[in-house]
């Protein structure tokens, strides 16, 4: 066998070797282009070890990174989204909705539930951006509503933790309305003293922005999470000028008074402990608080 023969032969090994390593092994961070290992990413909760980055998280790492362990417990399942509209854009939208279910697995853009965090009683919203861009339906709405609504009959705090491109364009109105529905139950929480936390993710946008997502009694932002209501193209256009830079970050937001506080992914937990702990313990706020012990 001649060299060249047996080196083709080594390459072919190699190249078939790679074939065997998994697409989704490494990552390249979308800020610093860093090619980051997997594993590692997992290890720091999706956060870009060498910039920063805080890269998309699952509704389900949310829920256990926040909740303690063992304590969530799902509610108001089963609410799916019918199609009163008959809406059509280049899909029918009853298949829309059809096919992201079966590919998510997941029945919409939220999930919703009752658990303690730090002991304290809490009913929390989750978002999720993969299904449908974490979109603002009638189902969201009416969740998110209810999920209010224990935290009002339970006399628990009430956390959402928003990622959305905002109202879905399918259900027109119907997603508009979601955006006076929610923001009525929390004015309702507000003149009862139970406390809302919000906590805003890459992307905050949108019909979510401008209802729920920004009227926590505290907004808890991630760092460099885009958070705006229209984009910055529309904006422009619109009042015909130039926009600061950045305007539409948490860093920007949390100077200008519309966000309270930025908070990396690891130190979540501990922010809403406090929190929580500051709103439930000495203070004449009528909430459910930790066991005593
Ligand atoms: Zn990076």
């Amino acid at each position: 066998m001649s060299w060249l023969t047996q080196a083709a032969k080594g390459i072919k090994a190699i190249t078939s070797q790679k074939s065997d390593i998994p697409d989704n092994l490494w990552r390249k961070c979308p800020q610093c282009s860093e090619v980051l290992y997997h594993r590692e990413l997992e290890r720091n909760l999706w956060v870009c070890g060498s910039c920063g980055h805080h890269l998309s998280f699952t509704t389900e790492k949310y829920i256990e990174l926040l909740c303690d362990e063992g304590s969530w417990q799902e509610t108001h399942a089963g609410i799916v989204s019918l199609d009163p509209l008959e809406f059509r854009d280049s899909k029918r939208y009853k298949d829309r909705i059809k096919a992201t279910r079966q590919k998510t697995g997941k029945e919409d853009a939220v999930i919703c539930g009752r658990a303690t965090i730090g002991l304290i009683p809490v009913s929390m919203s989750v978002m999720d951006f993969s299904f449908m861009g974490g979109s603002m339906g009638s189902v969201v709405g009416e969740k998110i509503a209810r999920a209010l609504l224990d935290s009002l009959q339970y006399r628990e705090a009430a956390i959402i933790l928003s990622q959305s491109g905002g109202a879905r364009m399918q259900e027109s109105l119907l997603s508009l309305m979601q955006m006076a529905k929610t923001s009525a139950v929390l004015a309702r929480l507000r003149k009862e003293g139970i406390p809302f936390i919000s906590i805003l993710t890459n992307p905050t946008t949108g019909g979510v922005t401008a209802s729920y997502a920004t009227l926590g009694d505290v907004n808890v932002a991630e760092p460099g999470a885009l958070i705006g209501f229209a984009g910055p193209r529309v904006i422009k256009q619109t009042i015909g000028g130039d926009l600061p830079e950045g305007f539409q970050s948490s860093e920007f937001l949390v100077k200008h008074g519309m966000v309270d506080l930025i908070v990396e992914r690891k130190d979540l937990k501990d922010t809403l402990v406090r929190t929580l702990q500051w709103f439930v313990e000495g203070r004449d706020v009528s909430v459910r608080r930790p066991p005593r012990g």
